[in-house]
Formats: C-alpha cells, sequence, structure tokens
C-alpha cells in the first residue's frame, strides 16, 4: 500500500487569526466560570449585580476584540480536512484494491494519489506524487481527465495504443467529492479526487470483430448461390419459359446451388453448435482406431470416383480417448475429404494411429493423415484454421468446400484438450496431425462404441 509522504500531512502554514465571534465561543467555558463566581459574589458578598453586569461586558469585548490566532486544535482540524481532500481515505484505498480493473486514484491538479495493485501492475511507472501525465500518455485520456476536473462530470472514453502492439482501452474516468469538504462547498466543478478506472479491451474487440467479420462472411458465402438462384428462376420464367433443354441443364445448376447453402448452413449450424459447448469436456468413452477405419470405409467409394486409394495403418489395439464418438467422426472425415479433394492428384492417402508413449500424464494418441498431393503453401499454414479461409477459393468451392471444414476440427479437438497440426511441403502433399490425450481405463468404453 502506497505511504502517505509525512511533509503533507504535517502543512507548516502559520495558524490564522481568529474571527471576534470565534474567539468569544473559544472562551465561552472561562466566561460562563466567571459569570457563576461573580453570582457567588453578589449573593454571599453583597457584591452589587450592576458591577458584575459591567464586568462581565468588559470581559466580553475584551475577549472579542484582542486579536489572537485560532486555537490549535481548530488548525489542527482543518489541517486533517486538507490532507483528506488530498490523500485519498483508507476507506477508498481499500474499495479502489478490491476492484478487478487497473484503477488510479487522481487530485484536481492531476497529481497521482494513488493506486491499486492492478495498475502497478499494468503501468508500470505510475507512482503517488506524480502528475499522471507522466505515466499516462494518451492525448484523449489527459483531455478527459482535464474536462472531468473542470466540469465535474464523469465521462467515458476509447482510444487505440499501436505500439508494441494494437491495443484497445476504454477509460471512465469519474469525480469524487469528500463529504464535508470544501470541494462540495464550491460546487460540482471542482471535485476532491478524479477516480481513472482503465480496461483493455482489445480481447473484446478481437471478439467483436470475429463476430461481425463472421456474419459478412457467411452472408456474401450465402448470397452468391442465392443469386445464382435468383438468376435461374428469372431465366425460367422468361426467355428459357418454352425450351425444355435449357430448362433442365438450369435446373440441375439450381440443384447444385441449392445443396452449395445447404452445405453452408449445416456447417455454420455445426460450428455454432461445437462453440456452445466449448468448455465442457466429451465425458464418454471412444475407441480413436475404431472411428478411424469406419470414417476411411466411410470415405471410400468418394475415393474410388477420385482414384484414390485410402491405406489405413493402425495397429489391432484399442486407443481409448474420452471423445464424443459423432464429433470424432467429423474431425476423421473433414480430414479425410480435404486429402481426397485437395491431395487427389497423389493418387494415395495414408492415414496412421501412434501409440502413446512417454509420461503417463502426457500420454496421446496421434491420429495423422497424408496426402501426396500439391501441399500447401507455408504462408497459408498458420491461417488455414480460420473460417472462410481458403488458400484457393475457386479450387475450394469447385471441390464443393465451405472454408469451414477446418475451423470445425480446431473446435472439437479444442474441447477434446486436443490439437491440430499442419506439415506441408509444396509439391510434395501435406500431412495433417491430431493428437489426443489417452486413456488407460478400458472398462470406460461403452459397447456400442465397438467395432
Ligand atoms: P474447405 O471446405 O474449403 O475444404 P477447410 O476448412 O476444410 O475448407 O480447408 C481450408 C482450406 O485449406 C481449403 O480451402 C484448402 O485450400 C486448404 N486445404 C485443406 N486441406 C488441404 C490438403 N490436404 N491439401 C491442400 N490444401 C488443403
Amino acid at each position: 500500500m502506497t505511504k502517505t509522504p509525512t511533509t503533507l500531512e504535517e502543512p507548516a502554514e502559520p495558524r490564522p487569526i481568529a474571527s471576534p465571534l470565534t474567539r468569544l465561543g473559544d472562551a465561552r467555558w472561562i466566561l460562563i466560570t466567571v459569570f457563576c463566581a461573580a453570582m457567588v459574589a453578589v449573593a454571599f458578598y453583597g457584591v452589587p449585580f450592576s458591577a458584575v453586569l459591567v464586568m462581565m461586558a468588559v470581559l466580553g469585548v475584551v475577549t472579542g476584540l484582542i486579536p489572537r490566532r485560532a486555537s490549535s486544535r481548530r488548525v489542527k482540524l482543518n489541517a486533517q480536512r486538507e490532507i483528506r481532500r488530498m490523500w485519498p481515505g483508507t476507506g477508498m484505498k481499500l474499495t479502489v484494491d478490491a476492484l478487478p480493473t487497473p484503477c488510479i486514484v487522481a487530485d484536481g491538479r492531476g497529481i497521482t494519489r494513488y493506486v491499486n495493485k492492478q495498475a502497478h501492475a499494468a503501468y508500470e511507472g505510475v507512482k503517488p506524487g506524480d502528475p499522471l501525465s507522466f505515466s499516462l500518455r494518451a492525448p484523449s485520456l489527459l483531455e478527459a481527465f482535464d474536462r472531468v476536473c473542470t466540469t465535474g462530470e464523469a465521462e467515458r472514453i476509447n482510444w487505440i495504443e499501436k505500439v508494441p502492439t494494437e491495443t484497445w482501452y476504454e477509460a471512465h474516468i469519474a469525480p469524487i467529492y469528500m463529504p464535508g469538504s470544501a470541494g462540495q462547498d464550491r460546487g460540482p466543478g471542482l471535485p476532491d479526487f478524479i477516480l481513472v478506472v482503465i480496461q483493455d479491451q482489445t480481447e473484446n474487440r478481437r471478439l467483436e470483430r470475429m463476430r461481425t467479420d463472421f456474419v459478412a462472411n457467411a452472408s456474401h458465402e450465402l448470397r452468391t448461390p442465392l443469386a445464382s438462384l435468383t438468376g435461374f428462376i428469372e431465366t425460367l420464367q422468361g426467355p428459357a419459359r418454352n425450351d425444355p433443354e435449357a430448362q433442365d441443364r438450369f435446373l440441375a445448376i439450381m440443384l447444385d446451388q441449392a445443396g452449395r447453402m445447404r452445405r453452408l448452413i449445416d456447417d455454420i449450424l455445426s460450428l455454432s453448435r461445437i462453440e456452445l459447448k466449448a468448455h465442457v469436456r466429451p465425458a464418454g468413452m471412444v475407441d480413436l482406431s475404431e472411428i478411424i477405419r469406419h470414417t476411411a470405409d466411410a470415405m471410400s467409394p468418394v475415393a474410388a470416383d477420385l482414384g484414390v486409394d485410402i491405406r489405413v495403418e493402425i495397429q489391432n489395439v484399442p486407443a481409448r480417448i474420452k471423445g464424443d464418438r459423432d464429433e470424432l467422426i467429423q474431425v476423421t472425415e473433414n480430414l479425410i475429404e480435404n486429402a481426397l479433394k485437395y491431395g487427389h492428384q497423389g493418387k494415395f492417402v495414408d492415414i496412421g494411429l501412434s501409440e502413446p508413449s512417454g509420461d503417463p500424464e502426457e500420454r496421446a494418441w496421434q491420429l495423422s493423415v497424408r496426402d501426396y498431393g500439391e501441399g500447401i503453401p507455408p504462408e497459408h499454414l498458420p491461417r488455414l484454421t480460420e473460417r472462410f479461409y481458403r488458400v484457393d477459393v475457386e479450387s475450394s468451392r469447385a471441390m464443393k468446400g465451405t472454408g469451414l471444414g477446418l475451423a470445425i476440427v480446431k473446435h472439437i479437438l479444442t474441447r477434446h484438450r486436443g490439437r491440430l497440426e499442419v506439415e506441408s511441403e509444396p509439391g510434395k502433399g501435406a500431412t495433417f496431425k491430431v493428437t489426443l490425450p489417452a486413456i488407460e481405463n478400458a472398462a470406460g468404453i461403452p459397447d456400442q462404441t465397438s467395432v
């Protein structure tokens, strides 16, 4: 916790001259005591009452008119009040410390008075006693701070810092008036303290941008086949009304476009379903080798159509993992389908499953799907799992791709605590490797998952 400098706790200002009324107030007990003694003298020693009145009047005038410094107690109280205006009290510090975001308390002159732990961690240079502008340099923040000092109205501002990386900030700047302080008497224009709460909004902005990009991409992907469908419907209603040959041709294209829209909607729904349960780890036990064999068999007609031979090299032992069977089928299906679609020139697709080894805590099964096609240029590798990212849009569309397959794979693997790695050398094909944590317990595998 910040230590308050002693120089500010003990102001060395001269005591001010008290007003006559204040002086009378200060001496009230002495005057009352003298009056009581005089009344005793009137009662028991025959002193005339008029003499007492004259004496009290003289005493009152003398007490009220002789200039005197204000009482040291009053000075101390005033000094303490002044300190309270300059340094936040313990209550304020504890409250600011309890907040989860970086908070800085400054006074009306822009001097930092208190910094909570989060602000210490986020802004190393920020120190109590220093002007706020020493550590926070964003011009919009400092301008807003000045406005709050003069208007006394809270403000919320946003700004971006480009160096070292693009970071979005949001700051809430609010005036604080201490109860009974001079600041409050002077009206709302001059707050005693100003609370600056700063939040890093980069992650929120990134998610927001991802969401808007996704909606824009999805609408764009849907609009293309929709435009094509509309165009053909208009042609069928107009020029091709009496042309059965053209009608057959156009209806086949329309069916293809409708299929493209259906695939896109299916993939979007699939992605959003997986995202909904992204943080829930699957509870079921499955045999990964059975899932791979099952999928490879299911894909064999597609492979035959493309003239590709799928070679499965998997040992005859169950590969037990915690997982969701349907989702893992979707993973293997997407990877094998991609190898067939984009690597069919290589004529072979090799599927392997390596057994877990090493530290029991880190034992994992590794599935690999290798093709011998054109491969993927290295600059595309880091972006392959982004939604709607394609190396070549035309070839993806020609192969009935949606650009969402690997995004779905990545989300499923994240939920399964797994990971995806891609290795590729252009001209020599690509290898997609899926790593999934192993489970040694055989008893957990339900019957329906066995071959
Ligand atoms: P799509 O539906 O277009 O296949 P994916 O997300 O499955 O979308 O794949 C994204 C892109 O990655 C594909 O468009 C393709 O360009 C590239 N890609 C995926 N797998 C392979 C592969 N085995 N060989 C070459 N390129 C691939």
